[in-house]
């Protein structure tokens, strides 16, 4: 029996949710229109309503695990240089303080020191997607930091620790980006194509990622074609470790959306687990 036949079953059991893996690009995405834009514009109709969403962000990073835990956390607008219409976008999001405790308290029994913080808002890597995604702003928001010195078998286990929240219908979300050097950015061209150096990671990682290669993304740095290249540092990759470990053991990731802007910056997106989107 699925939920359609049986709706008492769906307002006492919370539907299993995804892990996925968002490239948030640069803060335009929140305004100007292109593939990823308008994909993530329907990824939340897609995916359905969480519970809440759990996120790890390229731009919030600690160096001991701080779970934002305010009830109604600020959106921060942490870049410069962006039109004036950016800076004006507010995503009031609520938190979900005892869901920020219930991860905290699931990282410290497994010996992970953690901390929440009440007063850290949402910063881009945020609210960008999750706007297009979920434009009501009505579903909890709950960001956890990374620590790019910990590398990536650390963010691997954080994801892997916290997976059984999707079972009580938590959206897990890593938001960074697929390929990421923006001193390799052209600016002037946000439909330009990439470059050989980019194109080829990207394509190994699409590979590793859809066999379930999932030691060789691991060790990305020494394996995978110009690695250093397409991160000269590790902040926008970890999340996608993240959302690797919130996966399943049987659930392979799945290239839900892909596109470039400004030349080399990837936006491709992953799935682990849920529906899948037509294509
Ligand atoms: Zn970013």
């Amino acid at each position: 029996m699925n939920e359609a036949e049986n709706p008492a079953a769906t307002a006492t059991s919370p539907r299993s949710m995804p892990s996925v893996f968002i490239s948030h690009g640069a803060p335009t995405l929140a305004v100007e229109d292109g593939p990823a834009h308008r994909f993530l514009c329907g990824y939340g109709k897609r995916l359905g309503r969480p519970a809440a969403v759990l996120l790890v962000s390229a731009h919030f990073e600690a160096p001991v695990a701080t779970v934002c835990a305010g009830e109604h956390p600020a959106t921060i607008h942490d870049f410069s240089g962006f039109p004036q219409s950016l800076y004006d976008i507010e995503y009031p999001a609520p938190g979900d303080p005892p869901l920020a405790g219930r991860v905290a308290a699931m990282l410290s029994a497994a010996g992970i020191a953690a901390r929440e913080s009440t007063g850290r808002g949402f910063d881009h890597g945020a609210w960008v997607p999750l706007r297009l995604m979920y434009p009501s702003a009505d579903v909890p928001l709950v960001q956890l930091s990374l620590d790019p010195a910990q590398g990536t078998d650390y963010h691997f286990r954080l994801g892997r620790l916290l997976r059984p929240l999707r079972e009580d219908g938590v959206m897990i979300v890593g938001s960074g980006g697929a390929v990421h050097n923006l001193g390799q950015l052209d600016w002037g061209s946000p439909a330009g194509e990439p470059p050989g150096w980019a194109r080829d990671f990207n394509d190994w990682l699409l590979d590793a990622v859809e066999n379930g290669r999932t030691d060789d993304v691991l060790a990305y740095r020494q394996r995978a074609p110009r690695a250093v290249r397409n991160h000269p540092t590790e902040e926008h990759f970890l999340p996608l470790i993240f959302a690797l470990g919130a996966a399943g053991d049987d659930e392979r990731g799945v290239r839900v959306h892909a596109s470039w802007t400004f030349g080399a910056l990837s936006m491709d997106n992953y799935q682990f687990g849920g529906p899948l989107p037509q294509t």
